[in-house]
């Protein structure tokens, strides 16, 4: 039977570990493709606008300190609401003059001082592959910091080997973005990859994405960004779901994001709450959505409480 993945043009892809847990909705959903993708009449080939800034192939330089390298456009899993969605596929790694030429690029460019690694996923690359790419990156004087995004420690952990956290903990300070969006997806294995990354010196952020019949529900994610933090990992950010083709069903409104934070506001510590933000159709970059807590008035500034009371703050 033809998988309803190939007729969307992004084949079903998932591991053996997520495949184990495609009986829970906040997981299926995810992977599974759906017929609704079909019926996609909106969307971006484009979301967010990496070819806009790509100087090189491969390379984004949005912001003016620092720099995205997609060293693949493979991944172990195909979520169906990713913005990449029509250019993730088996491409492979970055051809290695494509490669040469990005890393030139940022070599040649002192107001660069960060690398993050993305694609795909930059940890379905082979290890020692990946190991080379941060070895030419950390000779790359001007560079503060690496950063890493990737889905592998919670799709794939038996990747995350000690060796490999050993090796992401040496060089520059590396920060690993964990793209994650249900407790459900947390295994006792992944929980053993991201402990290996924290022993080996790695501090972890996440991102997930805010997705309508996956995590559009305030206790949902309360039991997430709670998992996170006793998983030591610091939530980061919660994006509002970007305008690809074939995702619309996964969409909430704006106003449903800034609801949600809000009431994760008043449930969690600030420790646990990550910036609600959009990524601006067209390339334009990435701004945090609110809630707005404060509004000028002719007393001074009015400020609403978690409890939505009302107060006035006046400057000094
Ligand atoms: S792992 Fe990331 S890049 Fe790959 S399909 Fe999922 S969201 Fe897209």
């Amino acid at each position: 039977m033809q998988d309803l993945g190939d007729q969307t043009g992004f084949p079903t892809r998932l591991t053996p570990e997520m495949r184990a847990l495609a009986d829970r909705p906040g997981v299926a959903a995810q992977f599974l493709p759906d017929l609704r993708e079909l019926g996609s009449v909106a969307g971006l080939a484009d979301p967010i606008g990496d070819a806009v800034h790509s100087p090189t192939p491969g390379l984004t330089h949005r912001y003016p300190d620092r720099v995205i390298l997609r060293v693949t456009l493979s991944c172990l899993v195909h979520c169906r609401f990713c913005f990449r969605r029509e250019v993730v596929g088996d491409a492979g790694p970055l051809p290695e003059p494509d490669l040469a030429a990005a890393l030139a690029y940022v070599a040649a460019r002192p107001a660069i001082r960060e690398v993050i690694l993305t694609g795909g996923d930059p940890l379905s690359l082979s290890e020692r592959r990946l190991a080379e790419v941060i070895d030419r990156l950390n000779a790359i004087p001007h560079l503060d910091t690496l950063r890493i995004h990737s889905r592998i420690p919670v799709v794939a952990p038996g990747r995350i080997s000690e060796s490999l956290a050993a090796r992401l903990g040496q060089g520059k300070p590396l920060w690993f973005v964990l793209h994650v969006n249900h407790a459900d997806e947390i295994t006792l294995e992944a929980e053993a990859a991201l402990a290996r990354l924290t022993r080996a010196g790695v501090p972890i952020l996440s991102q997930s994405v805010l997705l309508r019949g996956v995590n559009d529900r305030a206790e949902v994610l309360e039991a997430l960004l709670r998992h996170l933090l006793r998983l030591k990992v610091k939530p980061y950010y919660l994006h509002h779901c970007d305008l690809a083709r074939g995702a619309e069903h996964f969409r909430t409104t704006i106003a449903e994001g800034q609801a949600l934070m809000a009431s994760l506001r008043g449930r969690l510590p600030g420790t646990a709450l990550p910036t609600y933000v959009l990524d601006i159709p067209g390339g334009h970059g990435k701004v945090p959505l609110g809630p707005e807590y404060l509004e000028k008035t002719a007393e001074g500034w009015q400020v609403r409480d978690p409890k939505g009371g009302l107060h006035i703050y006046h400057d000094p």
